[in-house]
């Protein structure tokens, strides 16, 4: 595969969108394998409780693994919580544990709660830029994000400089996202103003829906250069790989879904990184 050229420094991307089974978890997983297929270093960052990126990328998450929670809440180097994903080559991943669910309250009573994994992220000896990090650098790090605007997804907005919206292109798909876009004006204005809404993701597109069609039309007026232009097709593929602790990008390569996610992966790193 041709691949692309690398980034001057570690992109942070947060994938958010508080409205649960838009396809957040399907793009990360995706996107980050399709980036690795194409000569990038990714680290994948499982900020979800459920940890079901953990396991679409075939690493184990069961209590007792380290994870996000040791980093998070007891503040462990995040270069000591990183498992290698065994699916695919330069892909490495923190994940997360049911331990994350107590999370959301323990941080409550920490010091600094809202932007832990900021620090460990800034912490970690492979992110920066090539003067700092070297060649062994990771050129993306992406934090899939629970379904919620709590304080696990506060510490991803902190942390981040530019964000994912996955939004399923079905009726209900602009709902809530007003109250999304609130959140993350909120936090531009007091916790972190290098936060930018670069990317927006159409997932599950089905291109025989008028339906679909109409969805995408009115993200695309809202919404205008963000938005990828490759949406994601609903694909059975895509849903059955995660079973097999894999991506599509393994599974099923030469799949629409797969294709697509290359596809838009290689729209994102072309977009390149806002300042
Ligand atoms: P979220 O992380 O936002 O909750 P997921 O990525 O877990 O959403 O997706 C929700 C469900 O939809 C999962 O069962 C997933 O397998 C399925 N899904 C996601 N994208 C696709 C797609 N393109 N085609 C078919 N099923 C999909
Ligand atoms: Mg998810």
């Amino acid at each position: 595969r041709p691949s692309l050229p690398r980034p001057e420094s570690t992109r942070v991307f947060v994938v958010a969108n508080q409205k649960g089974g838009v396809g957040k978890t399907t793009s990360t997983v995706n996107v980050a394998a399709a980036l690795a297929q194409l000569g990038q270093r990714i680290l994948v960052i499982d900020l979800d409780p459920q940890g079901n990126a953990s396991t679409a990328l075939g690493v184990e998450h069961h209590r007792g693994v380290a994870s996000t929670y040791d980093a998070l809440v007891d503040g462990v180097p995040l270069v000591e919580v990183v498992s290698t994903c065994p699916e695919v080559e330069n892909l490495d991943v923190v994940p997360a544990t049911i331990d994350l669910a107590g999370a959301e309250i323990e941080l409550v009573s920490v010091v600094a709660r809202e932007s832990r994994l900021h620090k460990a992220i800034q912490g970690h000896p492979k992110v920066g830029s090539a003067t700092e990090a070297g060649e062994d650098r990771y050129d993306y790090v992406f934090i899939d994000c629970p379904p919620s605007l709590g304080l696990l997804t506060l510490n991803a907005l902190v942390a981040g400089a530019e964000m994912m919206i996955p939004i399923q292109a079905e009726y209900y798909a602009l709902e809530g996202l007003g109250q999304l876009l609130e959140t993350v004006e909120m936090v531009k204005a007091h916790l972190n103003p290098r936060l930018n809404v670069s990317t927006i993701l159409l997932t599950m597109y089905d291109a025989r829906t008028r339906l679909a069609a109409g969805v995408a039309d009115e993200v695309r007026d809202h919404f205008g250069d963000q938005v990828i232009k490759t949406a994601i097709p609903r694909s059975v593929r895509v849903s059955e790989a995660p079973s097999y602790g894999q991506t599509v990008m393994t599974y099923d390569p030469g799949s629409p879904g797969a294709l697509c996610y290359l596809e838009a992966a290689r729209e994102l790193a072309t977009k390149g990184a806002p300042r």
